[in-house]
């Protein structure tokens, strides 16, 4: 089986930022207070502004070639494929993925907090109207995971490793989830990133670069490196 990790640099050839494109601030906003625990505690109606500003801008936003590949992988190897993404847009979903584990979450959804019913809202703005489907309430919020929070889909990461032989990590710099100790249990990795990055461990840099500890290194954009990844990956399904 084939574990696929995903990061922004798979959305960013479609056009999605993410706060690390930014100085602290994203679309003028204070990173801290959109996207903590603390913030949303602070001022949940602003917080709220800035999710249904994200989720509109989704609405026109199409998927490129390596969304699309990962589609075409679920199609070609059914059942074979764990897709873990640390992207919150749909864009998977919209190259034909069926099968998304989205580890931060999602904003097309909302959240109930009273009973954690999740469901799609669409492109379509959160009023403070809405009550839960499920149990009426009506503290309502967005479904990405903030800081400071636990992040329960991570648990499908281990699960990952255990199933898999094969660990695709794409445009994704290992700064959020440490990619290093994953690559580590894997004797087939593939790292797909058109940056060098160093691998700081929490003591300091260790003089090394992420992609010494994966098998194949593809330096480039999610999009131009989908020839050759496909390669790889029949190459070793068909061993
Ligand atoms: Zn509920």
């Amino acid at each position: 089986m084939i574990m696929i990790l995903s990061g922004a640099g798979l959305s960013a050839e479609s056009g999605i930022k993410t706060f690390r494109d930014h100085d602290g601030l994203w679309e003028n906003y204070d990173v801290m207070q959109v996207c903590s625990t603390q913030g949303w505690k602070a001022d949940r109606a602003l917080v709220t502004q800035f999710y249904n500003a994200r989720r509109k801008d989704l609405e026109d936003k199409k998927p490129n070639r390596a969304h699309k590949a990962l589609a075409e992988l679920e199609k070609k190897y059914p059942g074979q494929i764990y897709n873990l993404t640390q992207n919150v847009d749909d864009l998977l979903e919209k190259a034909g993925c069926e099968e998304v584990i989205h580890l931060h979450g999602t904003l097309r959804d909302l959240r109930c907090e009273a009973c954690s019913h999740i469901w799609d809202v669409g492109y379509s703005s959160q009023e403070y109207s809405e009550n839960c489907p499920v149990c009426k309430s009506d503290s309502i919020r967005h479904n990405v995971v903030m800081f400071g929070e636990a992040a329960p889909m991570y648990s499908r990461i281990y699960e990952a490793i255990q199933k898999c032989q094969l660990f695709i990590a794409i445009g994704t710099s290992g700064q959020v989830i440490d990619i290093v100790p994953i690559a580590s249990e894997f004797q087939h990795s593939i790292l797909i990133n058109p940056k060098r990055e160093e691998y700081m461990t929490s003591f300091g840099s260790k003089g090394r670069y992420i992609d010494a500890y994966f098998e194949h290194f593809l330096q480039s954009g999610a999009g131009e490196a989908v020839d050759e990844m496909m390669r790889i990956i029949e190459e070793f399904m068909d061993a």
